[in-house]
C-alpha cells in the first residue's frame, strides 16, 4: 500500500510527463524515472540505416529516405523513411520509432528488423514503412521531448508540432492498415496499449510472440494498474472517455486515439526503460513488428 506522499509524488510525475507542456527547459534529459540511454547516437545510427546491404531476398530491398530534418544547435537531425518498396503489397504496417526521443529501445530495434525481415523474406505481401526517429531532436539529446519541448505524443489532435506533421503525412501517402508505435516506460516488464480496433486475439498472439523471444511482460501498465492478461492493457471504456476529456480540456491526443479516430488499429509498445537488459529490450519492439507483418500477411 503506497503511503500519501507516494501517492502524491506519483501524481506529481503523472502530471509532469503527461499533461505538461515544457517549452521553458528543453530538450533536457529527465533522471527521476530511471531511464537507462542504450547509446543511441545519429550519426552511427544513420549509417546502420542506409549502410545496410540491400537484403537480395526481398523483392525490391528496403529503401531509405530522409523525409524531414530538424535543426538543433546547428546541426540538421534527420527524419528517415525507411519501407520496403514492394509493388505488389496488398496490406501496409506503419511503424513509429522514437516518438519519445529517450526510449531508445524501439530505435535501436529497426536495423534488426531490416535484418530479420530481408533474411527470411517475411510478408512479401505487405509493404513495411518505418519513421524513424520520430523525435529525432530528442532522440539525439535523450529526452523525451522535441527541441521546442513539446510531447509529440500528445499533439495527435493539433498537430502543432513538426513531429507530428510528419508522421500524419506518412499516414496520409499510404493509409497503413496497422500503426506501431514504440516507447518504453518505467514499468518493470513490457506490455502493450491496444485501441479498439486492435482485436483481442491479435494482441494476444503478439504478446505470445514476444514473450518468446525472451521477454517478460508486465503484470502493471506504467499507471499501477494491474493486466489482467500480462502485458495486455486494452483500451477501455472509461479510458477512452478519459482521452476524450483528455482532448477536449488541454487538446492533447496520443497516437493511439488519433488511430482510432481513423479507424486504424494501433499498439503502442512499453518496454521497460529500467531495465539494463538492452537486448531483451530490444527484441521486444523487433518480435512485435514480425508479429505483426505475420498478422497482416
Ligand atoms: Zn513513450
Amino acid at each position: 500500500v503506497k503511503s500519501p506522499a507516494e501517492i502524491a509524488s506519483d501524481v506529481r510525475l503523472f502530471a509532469k510527463y503527461h499533461l505538461v507542456r515544457r517549452v521553458h527547459d528543453h530538450p533536457a534529459r529527465e533522471g527521476e524515472l530511471g531511464v537507462q540511454l542504450l547509446g543511441y547516437e545519429p550519426v552511427g545510427y544513420c549509417d546502420a540505416l542506409t549502410r545496410r546491404p540491400k537484403p537480395v531476398s526481398v523483392r525490391g530491398g528496403f529503401e531509405v529516405e530522409v523525409i524531414d530534418r530538424r535543426q538543433y544547435c546547428g546541426h540538421q537531425l534527420p527524419v528517415h523513411l525507411v519501407r520496403t518498396a514492394r509493388a505488389n503489397a496488398t496490406r501496409t504496417l506503419l511503424v513509429l520509432a522514437g516518438v519519445h526521443g529517450n526510449e531508445q529501445a524501439g530505435l535501436l530495434a529497426v536495423p534488426a528488423i531490416m535484418d530479420a525481415v530481408g533474411r527470411d523474406d517475411l510478408a512479401p505481401n505487405v509493404e513495411l514503412r518505418i519513421v524513424t526517429p520520430v523525435n529525432t531532436v530528442g532522440a539525439a539529446v535523450g529526452s523525451r521531448y522535441n527541441a521546442d519541448g513539446y510531447d509529440i505524443n500528445r499533439d495527435f489532435q493539433r498537430f502543432d508540432t513538426a513531429e507530428a506533421r510528419v508522421v500524419r503525412a506518412a499516414f496520409d501517402e499510404q493509409r497503413p492498415d496497422m500503426i506501431l508505435s514504440l516507447h518504453e516506460g518505467p514499468q518493470a516488464g513490457t506490455f502493450l496499449f491496444a485501441n479498439r480496433r486492435v482485436h483481442e486475439d491479435v494482441a494476444t498472439r503478439l504478446l505470445t510472440r514476444i514473450a518468446s523471444a525472451g521477454v517478460e511482460l508486465a503484470d502493471e501498465d506504467y499507471f499501477g494498474r494491474h493486466l489482467d492478461t500480462p502485458g495486455y492493457a486494452p483500451m477501455t471504456p472509461s479510458m477512452w472517455r478519459l482521452s476524450m476529456l483528455w482532448a477536449k480540456t488541454l487538446g492533447m491526443m496520443a497516437t493511439g486515439v488519433w488511430a482510432d479516430r481513423l479507424g486504424v488499429p494501433e499498439i503502442t509498445l512499453e518496454s521497460s526503460w529500467r531495465s539494463r537488459d538492452a537486448d531483451a529490450r530490444i527484441a521486444a519492439h523487433v518480435a512485435l513488428v514480425l508479429g505483426a507483418l505475420d498478422e497482416l500477411s
